[in-house]
């Protein structure tokens, strides 16, 4: 059950727990006085801690949050979250595959426009290099 802080304009002050139902603005105060609800901050808000480092880019040292957030934009950083490798790494691995298409695009389309002879000789150099060939006809 939610809680409601209130007070009366005499400073009583009073902690209701109330059903969301019969929650209301104001309440009677002992005192006779209505008391107004008070809106505190939700108790979910974590207290910063304190920031004590050196900036590991410049090494000049950081003491408080807002000298963070400064050191931060100064240098165009953002804060680090763990998943921002997981969608680098991702980004790499699409660029990796983009890019080994193309080569094999590229090669494809080279190697058929090859005349015979010069088919053969890649051939034999490739082979004389230790690699084995194997001719394979694919179509995307
Ligand atoms: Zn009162």
């Amino acid at each position: 059950m939610p809680y409601y802080d209130y007070c009366c304009p005499d400073g009583h002050t009073q902690r209701l727990f109330l059903a969301l139902r019969d929650h209301t603005p104001k309440q009677p105060c002992s005192c006779g006085l209505w008391a107004e609800q008070r809106i505190g901050a939700p108790l979910l808000v974590k207290a910063s801690q304190d920031v004590c480092y050196d900036s590991p880019i410049d090494g000049s040292p950081i003491t408080s949050w807002a000298q963070r957030r400064e050191d931060l934009a100064k240098h165009g950083c953002i804060p680090y979250d763990p998943e921002m490798k997981t969608d680098a790494t991702r980004r790499v691995q699409e660029a990796d595959t983009a890019l080994d298409q193309k080569i094999d695009a590229h090669l494809e389309e080279a190697y058929t426009r090859m005349p015979h002879a010069q088919r053969q000789q890649l051939k034999k150099e490739v082979v004389e290099q230790g690699m084995e060939v194997q001719l394979e006809r694919r179509t995307a």
